[in-house]
């Protein structure tokens, strides 16, 4: 083996190691046939620099024919022809590991897309092999899409379809309960309390599952809206008050009317506090209290709710907030809950440029800050 060749093989063993490294956790997606994009930032980088050098060369064949990759360049014409139709494509990147891959630029200006195989940026492109592997990728891409679009369909179906029949529903029981058509006796009013919390209990969890597909989209565009701070609180209230009254426990309000609106985006801010509420409920023992107040700071404001609930342990405090996590403690296992309610808020305050912090005294209370720009 002559000494070019010694070390063409060693920069060989060491560019495939280092691609074998890179592509471990880089199945970013972006395009139109799969949504998510987990993409390894500085291997993104490496490779965007190393094919467009690529697109301008040809390749040197051992036996000292040149080799221009017509083929990769074909495909990945194919490739940006289809794309074409789709608006949400840019910088897509697929790479499958020591197979295939495309990259399209949406740039500007245009650059021309490629499809390389990955050790080809430095070797030669096997036609027949890869050609296979791009069939089987595109099949399984568009297979992956097709689920992405019936989940998606879905979810929607389950939190459009099933809130308006709930909201008539709930329009009737809240009316029913509160006398508005005519005395209930009290056996009745009981039984109309416990069909108001399910109901209640239905809705945020529709909320909830809304909010967290809608947290999984890759764009969170927020539609802030001018909204007064007391009608959002009341908005919030009203989904917990059947569970509070069933438990008599009264939520108080305090309100300074002098700070009259916020912007935010209301939907998503009234189920950040519909959890906060929700929770005080939950985790508080009958006949406590619940305190929502508003403290304006200047350039921010913070909606404050405290109980005299249960509270929680220090140790489990840096966990509450995160995705699916339930307390450990009786009280909490013993009541129903998913998991998703604090994850929601903290990540609807950061999306609002905000933060949500807590105070616990186990056996006393909570008290939650939802700290907003104002
Ligand atoms: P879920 O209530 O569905 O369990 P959350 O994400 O809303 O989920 O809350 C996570 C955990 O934090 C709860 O399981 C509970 O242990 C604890 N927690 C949340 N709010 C309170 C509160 N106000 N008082 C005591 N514990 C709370």
């Amino acid at each position: 083996m002559s000494a070019d060749d010694r070390l063409a093989s060693v920069i060989r063993a060491h560019q495939e190691r280092m691609v074998d490294d890179l592509t471990s956790d880089l199945w970013g997606f972006d395009g139109p046939w799969l949504r998510r994009a987990y993409p390894n930032k500085a291997a993104l980088r490496l490779f965007m620099e190393a094919f467009v050098e690529a697109l301008r060369r040809s390749f040197t064949k051992r036996d000292g024919k040149q080799f221009v990759n017509e083929y990769g360049v074909s495909l990945g014409r194919r490739y940006a022809e289809e794309a074409r139709d789709y608006d949400d494509v840019y910088n897509s990147l697929i790479v499958m590991k020591n197979s295939l891959l495309p990259f399209i630029l949406k740039a500007d200006p245009p650059i021309e897309p490629l499809i390389l195989r990955l050790t080809d940026v430095l070797f030669l492109l096997d036609h027949e092999v890869a050609r296979r592997y791009y069939e089987v990728e595109k099949t399984q891409h568009a297979q992956f899409a097709e689920l992405d679009i019936l989940k998606s369909g879905f979810m929607r179906l389950t939190t459009h379809e099933l809130r308006r029949p709930l909201s008539v529903f709930r329009g009737y029981v809240s009316m029913i309960e509160s006398g508005d058509l005519g005395e209930v006796p009290a056996d009745v009013h009981k039984a109309i309390l416990k069909i108001a919390v399910s109901a209640n209990e239905m809705t945020k969890l529709i909320d909830d599952l809304a909010e967290v597909g809608r947290l999984e989209q890759p764009d969170k565009v927020l539609r802030r809206e001018p909204y007064p701070v007391d009608q959002l609180i009341k908005d919030a209230v009203e989904v917990v008050r059947a569970e509070a009254l069933a438990k008599k426990i009264a939520i108080i309000e305090r309100i300074d009317p002098s700070r009259t609106t916020i912007q935010v985006d209301i939907d998503r801010m009234r189920v950040a506090l519909q959890n906060l509420l929700s929770n005080a409920v939950k985790y508080s023992p009958p006949e406590s209290s619940v305190e929502v107040r508003v403290e304006p700071q200047r350039g921010a404001l913070t909606i404050v709710v405290e109980d005299q609930g249960y509270g929680i342990p220090a140790e489990e405090v840096p966990h509450i907030f995160d995705k699916y996590y339930r307390g450990v403690t009786p009280e909490t296992q013993n009541t129903p809950g998913t998991g998703l309610g604090l994850y929601i808020v903290k990540q609807i305050a950061e999306l609002h440029g905000g933060r949500v912090e807590v105070v616990s005294d186990p056996g006393k209370g909570s008290t939650f800050r939802l700290r907003l720009e104002a």
